[in-house]
């Protein structure tokens, strides 16, 4: 049995003073129960809890660690910067070399730095509105942008509805200019802009989606929505907030076969391009990101966006995140699903494995899945058995059925002979 006692106190100890002991609502693990492991330390490809025991990492931070924890020449670059102060509240050399990094790796003409996924979109939203003049945001079910109250928005069923908030605290009005559609469903896309298009400032999308467990986009699919919005003059805003720099060396844009023909008007980011320190950014069409202040009219701006310590961490993650990077996540993540998949087919669990590019989940179903009604038809306990089998083999995988697994270049041999071995034993446990 591991021990988890300095956990458990420190869990209790949270409670007391912060809703749930946590700071974002997955880490307490009310998905899958039990006591959620207090870290430590974390290097390379493993985490050590507060009781001294250690995990392979499949979470990485939920995506920004592409390099592993602890990366030297991150380190390095980072104890540098903090060497010479930490936030200056005024431009710096770092920031104008990750924006020119992030510009070379993607279609945007140019990038403006923000320190939160969330704060991404919000902006990127904002933007397209004061862009537009017109009010409307065209989201899908499943989709997750951050918290910005305006997408916090549940789904219709299969037909589009004007939104109800999906959380007490965001007002009807904030939302009921949030049309939500079903995932992959051309037909609803194509009867919203026809009938609301006029008002319909843009479209946003995970650019793959990663928050419902990994749904690749059909082929086309992303090409289709921003054709849909350029036909009634709206913004598509591709959110690669987890997939930039993460899917691919040019995210999931890279793998749509898109790099020499559309493009987003606008694209967000956040995890990879802070290497694990909170920065992100919103980005895109010269024209359009020309509306911002104080270029144009659209306000918006942070005490810490474009912070030196998060924009260096950045930077020098990009700056080694080279092709031998995605080859190494491609062929680790190759042994890890068909492991995955030979496990739980031996133990007679129902699964699907889904990818795009680098990024990969595993579902608790029998039949693939398309949008969230399937993604939402998953056998949840068995995913929690599986989950605490593996943590007891020591393998650290998301607390709930609905997240990528994550990988990074410091996933070694080591680290990926230890997620094989203890997965029969997790299936058996699921089954
Ligand atoms: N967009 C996507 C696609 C995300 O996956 C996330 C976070 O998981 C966000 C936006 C919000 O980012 P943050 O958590 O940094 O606010």
């Amino acid at each position: 049995m591991v021990d988890t006692d300095s956990s458990s106190d420190l869990f209790q100890r949270a409670r007391a003073v912060t809703p749930g002991g946590v700071n974002s609502p997955v880490r307490a693990f009310r998905a899958v129960g039990g006591t959620p492991r207090f870290i430590r330390s974390a290097q390379g490809a493993w985490l050590t809890d507060v009781d001294g025991n250690d995990y392979v990492d499949l979470i990485c931070s939920w995506g920004p660690m592409l390099l592993g924890h602890a990366h030297p020449e991150v380190q390095a670059a980072v104890a540098d910067a903090v060497g010479r102060g930490t936030s200056y509240g005024a431009p710096t050399e770092p920031e104008v070399e990750l924006a020119e990094e992030m510009v070379a790796r993607t279609p945007i003409d140019s990038v403006r730095f923000v320190s939160s996924g969330t704060e991404a979109t919000m902006s990127a939203i904002r933007l397209a509105r004061g862009f537009t003049g017109r009010d409307v945001v065209v989201k899908f079910a499943g989709c997750y942008h951050g918290h910005v109250d305006a997408l916090l928005a549940e789904a219709g069923s299969g037909v589009a509805t004007l939104a109800i908030p999906g959380t007490p605290g965001v007002p009807e009005s904030a939302t009921g200019l949030t049309l939500v559609l079903p995932y992959h469903d051309r037909a609803a896309v194509t009867a919203a802009f026809a009938e609301h298009g006029d008002r319909i400032a843009c479209l946003v999308t995970e650019a793959a989606p990663g928050n419902m467990g990994v749904v690749p986009p059909e082929p086309g699919f992303n090409e289709f929505l921003a054709r849909t919005c350029a036909e009634h003059g709206a913004l598509f805003v591709s959110d690669e907030v987890m997939t930039g720099f993460r899917a691919s060396k040019h995210g999931q844009w890279g793998l749509d076969g898109a790099l020499e023909g559309w493009r987003p008007d606008l694209m967000t980011f956040g995890k990879v391009m802070g290497g694990g320190f909170p920065a992100a950014a919103f980005g895109g069409r010269a024209d359009v990101m020309a509306h911002l202040a104080p270029e144009g009219p659209v306000y918006q701006a942070g005490t810490l966006s474009g912070n030196p310590i998060a924009t260096t961490a950045g930077l020098v993650t990009l700056r080694l995140a080279d092709d031998a990077v995605y080859d190494h996540l491609t062929k680790a993540g190759d042994v890890v699903k068909q492991a995955a998949t030979e496990a739980l087919s031996e133990a007679g669990v129902p699964h699907v494995v889904q990818s795009t590019g680098t990024m990969f989940s595993v579902f608790f179903r029998g039949a693939p899945v398309r949008d969230f009604r399937d993604a939402s038809d998953q056998d949840t306990a068995a995913y929690a058995a599986f989950f605490h089998a593996m943590l007891d083999a020591g393998v650290y995988l998301p607390p709930s059925a609905y997240e990528g697994w994550f990988l990074s270049s410091a996933h070694d041999d080591r680290a990926i002979q230890t997620v094989v071995d203890a997965l029969p034993g997790a299936a058996r446990a699921a089954a």
